[in-house]
């Protein structure tokens, strides 16, 4: 018997769609309740209707995977393998690529550092996650501009013979995007793969890793309009079938033998993904994240995002003592986040000014970038505002940031 899965409506693209929320209401300091302007969607963004409508479609048919005999479970594990289909079709996998599903873009990097069977090269911009995950490897300063960074990345490649170079798709401080068919073609031609952390890059440009010449990739459901929870790593099977299993127990293994009572465990670990994913999965986690990828497949609006963060930039660039963050300023594509700051006053005070008197949500910090932060912000606590935006931000929002930042600068305490 094959299970049936229940119905969900088509995407009619290019419809774009809707987030859970995007009405909220949320209390000013003065008690007045205003509409929550949420420009702190590069830490984690409300997750599509369409994914709740698809996870509540999904609650009746709650059961194991895998194993179970029952129908539910037949239909939570055709669920559960299709959305490995759809999150890499997604990303654009070739036919012989594993997607495993992990906890996050953190997990996933984590999973890949245990089976990388050499030093791991990386930059020092990168997000504490795809810093910190890696064992021996150096970790290069990343120069001005790109193309100095490129020439520096390829003669350390030459250098060090890395197993794999990890790099960040958009930096999460600045919204930058670097050249990744240029970068695999560098560290391709020294004999190390590439992991690309799509965190940031994933919810705002349509990947495509087997035309860019991307080995692995890591991302996180909910920056991509989904719960948190689930994440991924999409990539190559023959590291990720020898290594040892990401986490050990129930479901990644083929067999378990215990030849005698004084004996050791004799284990036979199942390939990949399900060696890596030990443990009851999260189904709904990994469904919900499938649903957005199909509804992302037609709903990401670079070309809108773009002109908001033009508009953003041409606001905050108007107003005095405001200055942007940059690391590349030749970069030529950048995703919706913006970093700034104000000059003589601290990040932590102007974000929370922002939520209490204007209902506007912002993340403040070093954003798990705490080397990036030392070198750019030159502020006296090394921190930094953020906002980032994507789908359900208008032109309203960004307009309120600046405005909020005018008042502040020009009348504020
Ligand atoms: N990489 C980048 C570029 C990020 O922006 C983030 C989160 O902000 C991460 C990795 C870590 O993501 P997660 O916390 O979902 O593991």
């Amino acid at each position: 018997m094959t299970a049936v899965l229940p119905t969900r409506p088509a995407v009619c693209a290019p419809a774009l769609p809707r987030v859970v929320g995007a009405d909220l209401q949320v209390p000013l300091v003065t008690g007045e309740r205003v509409r929550y302007a949420n420009l702190d969607l590069a830490a984690s963004a409300p997750a599509l209707e369409a994914v709740a409508e698809h996870v509540t479609a999904l609650l009746p048919y709650y059961a194991s995977v895998h194993r179970g005999a029952g129908y539910a479970s037949q239909v939570s594990t055709t669920v559960l393998e299709r959305a490995r289909e759809t999150v890499g079709r997604f990303v654009g996998a070739r036919e012989d690529d594993v997607v495993v599903f992990t906890r996050n873009t953190t997990d996933a990097l984590n999973l890949l550092a245990g089976c990388v069977p050499g030093p791991v090269l990386r930059l020092d911009v990168e997000h504490h996650a795809n810093l910190l995950a890696w064992g021996p490897g150096r970790v290069l300063r990343a120069a001005g501009t790109v193309e100095q960074t490129l020439a520096d990345l390829r003669r350390a490649l030459a250098a060090d013979r890395p197993a794999l170079l990890a790099v960040t798709g958009a930096s999460n401080v600045t919204g930058e995007v670097l050249p990744l068919a240029e970068i695999t073609a560098l560290a391709h031609a020294a004999g190390a793969r590439v992991v690309v952390d799509a965190a940031q890059l994933a919810p705002h440009r349509r990947i495509d890793i087997a035309a860019d010449g991307v080995d692995y990739l890591a991302l996180s459901g909910h920056k991509l309009y989904a719960p948190y929870g689930a994440g991924a790593l999409i990539g190559r099977r023959d590291w990720l079938d020898v290594a040892p299993p990401h986490l050990a127990g129930g479901g990644a293994v083929r067999a378990v033998r215990v030849p005698d009572a004084e004996g050791v465990t004799e284990v036979t670990w199942a390939p990949a993904p399900h060696r890596h994913e030990a443990g009851t999965p999260n189904v709904l986690g990994a469904a919900a994240l499938a649903e957005a990828c199909r509804h992302l497949e037609a709903g990401l609006d670079p070309a809108h995002e773009a002109a908001l963060l033009a508009r953003l930039e041409a606001g905050l660039a108007a107003i005095p003592g405001v200055r942007t963050l940059r690391i590349w300023p030749d970069s030529a594509d950048r995703v919706a986040v913006t970093t700034f700051v104000v000059e003589g006053r601290p990040a932590g005070l102007v974000a929370a000014y922002l939520s209490a008197e204007h209902g506007i949500g912002v993340r403040d910090g070093k954003f798990c970038a705490h080397p990036l932060l030392q070198r750019l912000a030159g502020t006296e606590d090394g921190c930094a505002v953020r906002a980032s935006f994507g789908i359900g931000t208008t032109a309203a929002d960004v307009d309120r940031l600046v405005d909020a930042l005018e008042w502040l600068v020009t009348d504020g305490p």
